[in-house]
């Protein structure tokens, strides 16, 4: 099998669209995509008829405007091609206004409070940069046509919209700083990401014992395993033949899909593994990302297999994350965060790196709220994923580059040295400009930074939405630092290092290489006045309902206060929602499942050891007031007017309770008789075979 044959092969992509388009439509949709150019009618109108062509070809009989609502999935409403002429007789049509624009009905979508249900119109629009794809079904195909949602008044409701904004934000300040500079200025500066993606798979038949990961994602309840991950002999373990048939499924579909899967592997925790694609254009990559996403979920259910994207199914073991790699580049590939072959072109990424550094400074509290929710907040600050203290890495070599510059200096990277390993006839390894800190949230890994932070379930558009826009107004001021000291008489390159020196000493302290998990860094984080927000309801007021961290966004016009406030009302609200879904699910969990076993479990103490027979009475005892708390804390709940009240309701009262309610839990399940233990454990859960 060559998967550069099958590559690509259910999308709508260069190579179908000449043949299909006449070498002058193709042109000016390129114009289009590249440079912004409006398209005209007949132009839409001729794509339209080659795109039903080509569908109808691959057994398509609907299409759909394919989008990413604020629920963080992605929505389709599907319309047949089919239509009748006049005479009643049925043809295939497909025009251009219904590639171009759908009007779902948009009343069921969170908008936040945006619109009311009597003004519920919404928009779909084709986003012609992504490419159009099939997806097969069992007897007939659809045409997904990649699009925008927004409101009647123009307002974003979907994820994709505010990123597009901010990637031509971005463009405009990248080509500004480059221009200021005296660098070439290009068409256009774009984000690549690529975005590694974790998850756990287990048996299907295991999972459907545990309504807890069927209705929230994650156990709500569990003692520890025994094994674990303690032997550490899971993590890039050879991969269970099961497994990889699985993986072989996705990347299959993925590839004809085209979407470029590149690596796998198992991760860490037993059960957990990660597959990771080549980079492509951010708008693109999170387009794919959730085609991955959608993809690892049909596959495992067709082979028995659940896929758990929750950030943190296991207590105790690793969560999972979305790492998500980001950098800039031009159309001829240049990346500007790599440091380049010269001095020149180091100097340039300086530049980059400098303003990206000042970026995380002045916005670290909107980008940890960009990652904030309910199933992140219990892996962010564990001792597997980076803190939310949000802070940047970049290693010992670069930190003394900046540390020269800081007091003026330009000092060049040392020449990559070679890793003495001690071992005659293996090839010499060059060694990277950075070593790997799996601590911090942003790690500079040699050509590009690693945003850890992210969640596994998390879509992409909206952190990158806050990177890119961060990034574009520190570029920005980067190139007026540069300006007044060139007008202020300096030449171009000491006015560069100028700017270099100046805006490092007033962002610096965002700068840490040291061990981001320990204690040490806290305090020392809150001596640099860095800020600590640790749980989503904290870190979405720091950032939404502040107007200096909020600023940048609107001055960007990235996104206006209805959409900043819709997203705040939102998030909070999911927040608050999922708690209560999970304080309801633990306790159908009690009364179904745990009670019954602990009711049998006390007619017969002589099972259990001595020693413990006590502790079992009171701890089951404890669980029963405890639970009767819950059912009160539920009904107060109800009472709370307004969403972030709620919001904090949960956070403050009723996840501490079930955290309560766990401990008891998980230590009456270890002392209780297998046969009366109805929900597998968790070795249960995470033995494949
Ligand atoms: P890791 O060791 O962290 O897995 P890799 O080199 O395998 O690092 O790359 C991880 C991810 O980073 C991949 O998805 C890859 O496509 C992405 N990546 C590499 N270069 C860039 C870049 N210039 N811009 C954005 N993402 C990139
Ligand atoms: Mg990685």
């Amino acid at each position: 099998m060559k998967i550069s044959e099958l590559f690509g092969n259910l999308t709508f992509n260069e190579k179908v669209m000449r043949e299909k388009l006449s070498f002058e439509v193709l042109q000016r949709f390129h114009a289009t995509i590249e440079r912004g150019e409006p398209m005209t009618r007949d132009v839409a109108e001729c794509i339209a008829h080659a795109l039903k062509e080509w569908a109808l070809e691959n057994n398509a009989t609907h299409y759909t405007h394919w989008f990413q609502p604020l629920t963080g999935q992605t929505a389709e409403k599907h319309d047949a091609f089919l239509q009748f002429h006049g005479d009643g007789v049925p043809i295939e049509r497909f025009f251009a206004s219904e590639l171009m624009q759908g009007e779902p009905d948009a009343s069921s979508f969170p908008s936040g409070g945006t619109r009311t249900t009597f003004e519920a119109r919404g928009y779909t629009a084709w986003d012609p940069k992504s490419p159009c794809f099939i997806i097969e079904g069992d007897l007939a195909n659809t045409l997904c046509i990649p699009s925008v949602f927004f409101s009647y008044n123009g307002d974003s409701l979907d994820k994709k919209s505010t990123l597009i904004r901010s990637t031509m934000v971005l463009d405009e300040a990248a080509k500004e700083l480059l221009g200021v500079m005296g660098y070439p200025v290009p068409q256009r500066v774009v984000v690549t990401a690529g975005a590694e993606q974790e998850y756990y798979l287990i048996d299907r038949e295991v999972y459907r014992k545990r309504e807890d990961l069927m209705l929230t994602g994650r156990t709500l309840v569990g003692a520890q395993p025994i094994r674990g991950q303690k032997l550490s002999d899971h993590y890039f373990g050879s991969i269970l033949p099961d497994v990889k048939a699985f993986m072989e499924d996705v990347e299959l579909a993925l590839y004809r899909l085209g979407v470029p899967c590149k690596t796998r592997h198992n991760e860490v925790a037993p059960s957990q593994y990660e597959i990771a694609p080549v980079f492509e254009e951010v708008n693109i990559a999170a387009d794919h990302n959730q085609l991955m996403m959608m993809m690892l979920k049909q596959k495992a259910a067709a082979r028995g297999f659940a896929l758990l994207l929750h950030e943190k199914p296991f207590q105790g073991l690793n969560g999972s994350g979305k790492h998500n790699n980001w950098s800039m580049a031009d159309e001829a590939g240049i990346n500007y965060f790599s440091p380049g072959k010269n001095r020149e072109e180091f100097l340039r990424f300086l530049c980059f790196l400098v303003s990206f550094i000042n970026a995380v400074h002045q916005h670290g509290v909107f980008i940890r709220a960009s990652v904030a929710t309910a199933s992140n907040d219990f892996r962010l600050g564990g001792h597997e994923a980076p803190p939310s203290i949000i802070s940047v890495f970049v290693g010992s070599a670069l930190e003394q580059v900046l540390n020269d510059l800081k007091c003026g200096n330009f000092t060049e990277l040392n020449a990559l040295e070679t890793v003495q390993a001690g071992l005659k006839y293996v090839p010499q390894i060059e060694k990277d400009n950075t070593d790997r800190n799996r601590t911090s949230p942003i790690a500079f890994t040699g050509n590009k930074f690693e945003f850890r932070a992210v969640g596994s379930a998390q879509p992409l558009g909206f952190p990158n939405t806050v990177l890119n826009t961060a990034m574009a107004e520190s570029m920005k001021e980067m190139s007026e630092m540069i300006r007044r000291e060139v007008s202020g008489g300096k030449n171009r390159e000491e006015a560069i290092l100028a700017a270099l020196s100046a805006m490092l000493n007033n962002c610096d302290r965002v700068v840490f290489n040291g061990n981001c998990y320990s204690r040490g860094w806290q305090e020392e984080a809150v001596k640099r006045g860095l800020p600590n927000l640790k749980a989503t309801p904290e870190a979405l007021r720091a950032a939404f309902c502040d107007e200096k961290e909020r600023s940048f966004l609107l001055s960007a016009n990235v996104l206006n206060r209805t959409e900043l406030d819709a997203r705040y009302e939102i998030k909070v609200e999911e927040y608050a929602k999922r708690v209560e879904i999970e304080a309801r699910t633990l306790q159908k969990l009690i009364r179904k499942d745990i009670r019954p076993a602990l009711v049998m479990q006390l007619r017969d103490l002589d099972e259990l050891a001595w020693g413990v027979r006590t502790r079992y009475r009171e701890l089951s005892g404890q669980l029963e007031r405890d639970s009767g708390r819950l059912a009160g804390e539920l009904e107060g709940l109800r009472g709370i007017e307004g969403s972030e009240q709620q919001a904090q309701f949960c956070f403050g009262s009723i996840l501490p309770l079930m955290g309560k309610i766990r401990e008891s839990v998980d230590f009456l399940e270890e002392e209780t008789d297998r046969r009366l233990w109805r929900l597998p454990d968790y070795d249960q859960l995470l033995s494949r075979r």
